[in-house]
């Protein structure tokens, strides 16, 4: 399998390139043709697999082939992750992947003042990277709507659990749109993710690695 296989535009192309990556990983291969398609996606992945591209490279590819100009004003896509860290790095792969692209990203997280973060939202962005406490403070402050929410991603769902934020997610759940595009990572799927999940996912195509 290589990413010429996985069709993929231009841009992200030409960005896989400067990032010298040539083969698509296990979960990449399996889970990008199946986001692209439009399905929900159920993944068992650790960190390392580089399942960060195999959300963050179809999400890009969807947003930007709604047009520059035709999109519609709001966030499209919103990234849920536990931590700064991995809000961060997720960040910095929507900055690699989408360097030739349109769309706009941003990362959200708690512990540090909140200014720089809504400028960037009164900018306008399309993907919002966030851990769950400071989405939830930013909501509730109205700096943040979710009704034009097209795709959603929830990362690492059983770190999520074991650092408390089960509460947040259920607040947040209620203000995604319905309709909508969700994809579901965890390394490990004991009972309450898999319940979880099914309260998320609307017949997932399943990808282990
Ligand atoms: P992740 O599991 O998403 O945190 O990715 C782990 C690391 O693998 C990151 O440093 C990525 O830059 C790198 N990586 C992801 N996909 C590929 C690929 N197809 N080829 C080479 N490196 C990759």
């Amino acid at each position: 399998m290589t990413f010429e296989q996985l069709e993929l535009i231009e841009p992200i192309r030409k960005a896989l390139v400067k990032e010298q990556y040539t083969t698509p990983t296990p979960i990449q291969a399996e889970a990008i043709p199946v986001v692209l398609d439009g399905s929900d996606l159920l993944g068992c992945a650790q960190t390392g697999t580089g399942k960060t591209a195999a959300f963050s490279i179809p999400i890009i590819q969807k947003v930007e082939e709604q047009g520059k100009n035709g999109r519609r004003p709001g966030v499209k896509a919103l990234i849920l992750t536990p931590t700064r860290e991995l809000a961060i790095q997720i960040g910095e792969s929507f900055t690699a992947y989408g360097r030739y692209t349109h769309v706009r990203h941003t990362v959200i997280f708690g512990g540090v003042g909140q200014k720089p973060q809504t400028d960037a939202l009164e900018r306008g962005v399309d993907v919002l990277i966030a851990t769950p406490g400071r989405l939830l403070d930013l909501i509730n402050q109205g700096f943040i709507r979710l009704n034009t929410l097209e795709y959603f991603v929830l990362d690492e769902a059983d770190r999520m659990l074991d650092m408390g934020f089960i509460h947040d997610i259920k607040r947040i759940l209620p203000l995604l749109p319905k309709k909508r595009q969700s994809l579901f990572f965890s390394a490990t799927m004991p009972p309450e993710i898999e319940r979880l999940a099914g309260t998320i996912l609307h017949e997932p195509e399943k990808v282990e690695v």
